[in-house]
Parts: structure tokens; C-alpha cells; sequence
């Protein structure tokens, strides 16, 4: 679809699952060469395996809320594909915590792993993708925190809004050495981690998304995958909302 994607090489952190893991399936059904992180070794190597049948996929253990792990992780995929042009800042977690009980431990976790590992993570890619010459770097923000709020989710909704006021500082200072950087934001996509959040959840949900359906981790790969193509070069700081209209509705009866 997209032949700038073809041969770059691509770092998709949290792609052992779920929209990670469609990201990394998109790059490399396109030609890319990508990497994944995660910090389960076995899941990662299992994903990694059944991903080879799209194309070019390697596993590095990392733990994003670590800078050093971050470093490592970053230098061992420039090692494997020789540089890197496109990262994907995806990992995260979703754990609900009502704020009247919410301990440092709970808010930290979060915050660590969704928004400073959107700092370590891009720090540590900084010179390999001024080298790239086409740097690119993808946030996996929400609907959640930049636009709706739930509830049980102030640490979640601050650490994905925390992306996106990232998103357009970094943008400004990286786009002299030529690296855009942008975000998606889906609404409620079917993933392992979302399917723990129950069934009456995922029905509550559908029953308030205009299209009447999940997303699919395919829905925002295709968006992601643009954003990172030559045709995108001259989008920068920039957010694709990706929900089946969810964020519309004024109430259920808005959608009759
Ligand atoms: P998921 O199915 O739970 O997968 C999360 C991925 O992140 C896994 O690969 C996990 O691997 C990795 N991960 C978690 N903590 C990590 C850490 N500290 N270091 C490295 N990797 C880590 O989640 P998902 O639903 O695909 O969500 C992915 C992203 O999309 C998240 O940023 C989430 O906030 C965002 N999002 C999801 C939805 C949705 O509806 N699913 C909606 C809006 C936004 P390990 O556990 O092995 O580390």
C-alpha cells in the first residue's frame, strides 16, 4: 500500500500483543524490519514466532519504565536492522484504581509505564532517527484522558493526555533534525488486555460506539502505518482519533 514503509526499520514497544501486536504485523507485512518489546520473554518470543509468517520480526525483552532498559532495547534493534527510522511508543497498562483509594505505588506504575516510557523510549531513538533522515515516532495515546474520562482511570487519562502534551513540545524540538512525531487514539479496541476488563464492559461500550462495534488492532495499524509512510512527512504533532465515533454522542439517545 505504502512502499516508503519497505526496508525501514521499525522498534514497536508493548507489540506482543494486542495493538502493539498489530503494529508490528502491519510494518512488517509492508517490508519493514521491526522489533518488539515486551517484558515477558516467553510471550514475546511466542508473538515474535507467529508474527515471522508476515514478515521480518525479531523479540527484545525490555521494560519501558526503565531508561536503561529503554537504551538497551533501542541499541540491540539498530544493531539487528543497522539503525532505526520509525518507534512505536505503545506499551501500556490499564490497571482501574478509584482515586480515594489510589496508593503512589498504583498511580507510579502507571505513569512509568505510559508516559515516561514514552520519554525513555524516544530519548534513547533520538540519534538513530536524526540518522534515518525520515524519523517518525508514533504515540499510542487514547480517547481516554485527551478527550473522555472514566471512571477509575485518573491515572490513565493523565498519562495518556501526559503523551500528547509530550506529542507537541518534542514535535517542535525534533522537527529540525527531521522527525515527526504524532499519536493515535484509539477508542475501544478488542485486545487481551481490554478483554479482562469483563464482558459487561466490552457491552457497554459497543452498545455507546456509533459503528456498533470494537475496534480491531488492524483499524489502528492502518492508521499508524500512515502516519509513519514519506506521504505523512509533512504531518507533524498531530492526532487521529480511531473509536467508530464514540467520542460523539451527547447521550445513547443521540445515536437513535
Ligand atoms: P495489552 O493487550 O495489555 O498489551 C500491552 C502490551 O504492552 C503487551 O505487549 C505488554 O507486554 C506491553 N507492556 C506493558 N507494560 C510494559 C512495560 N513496562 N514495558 C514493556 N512492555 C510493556 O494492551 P492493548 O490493549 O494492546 O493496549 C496497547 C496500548 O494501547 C496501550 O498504551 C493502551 O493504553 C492503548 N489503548 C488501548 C485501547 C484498547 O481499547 N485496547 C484503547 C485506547 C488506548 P508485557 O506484559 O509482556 O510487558
Amino acid at each position: 500500500m505504502f512502499t516508503s514503509i519497505s526496508g525501514r526499520s521499525v522498534l514497536v514497544t508493548g507489540g506482543t500483543k494486542g495493538i502493539g501486536r498489530g503494529l508490528a504485523a502491519a510494518f512488517a507485512a509492508e517490508g519493514a524490519s521491526v522489533v518488539i518489546v515486551g517484558r515477558d520473554r516467553g510471550a514475546g518470543e511466542r508473538a515474535a514466532a507467529e508474527l515471522a509468517a508476515s514478515g521480518k520480526v525479531a523479540f527484545e525483552q525490555g521494560d519501558v519504565a526503565s531508561a536503561a532498559s529503554c537504551a538497551a532495547v533501542v541499541a540491540a534493534a539498530q544493531e539487528r536492522h543497522g539503525g532505526l527510522d520509525i518507534v512505536c511508543c505503545n506499551a501500556g497498562v490499564f490497571p482501574s484504581a478509584p482515586l480515594a483509594e489510589m496508593t503512589p505505588e498504583q498511580l507510579e506504575e502507571v505513569l512509568a509505564t505510559n508516559l515516561k516510557g514514552t520519554f525513555f523510549t524516544v530519548q534513547a531513538a533520538l540519534p538513530a532517527l536524526e540518522r534515518s533522515g525520515h524519523g517518525r515516532v508514533i504515540l499510542t495515546s487514547s480517547i481516554t484522558g485527551p478527550i473522555t474520562g472514566f471512571s477509575g482511570w485518573t491515572h490513565y487519562g493523565a498519562s495518556k493526555a501526559g503523551q500528547l502534551g509530550f506529542m507537541r513540545s518534542a514535535a517542535l524540538e525534533l522537527a529540525k533534525r527531521g522527525i515527526t512525531v504524532n499519536a493515535v487514539l484509539p477508542g475501544n479496541v478488542m485486545t487481551e488486555g481490554l478483554a479482562d476488563m469483563g464482558a459487561d464492559y466490552i457491552a457497554t461500550m459497543e452498545a455507546s460506539i456509533p459503528l456498533k462495534h470494537l475496534g480491531s488492532i488492524e483499524d489502528i495499524a492502518n492508521a499508524a502505518l500512515f502516519l509513519a509512510t514519506d506521504e505523512a512527512a509533512y504531518i507533524t504533532a498531530q492526532t487521529i482519533v480511531i473509536d467508530g465515533g464514540q467520542i460523539v454522542p451527547e447521550s445513547l439517545e443521540a445515536m437513535d
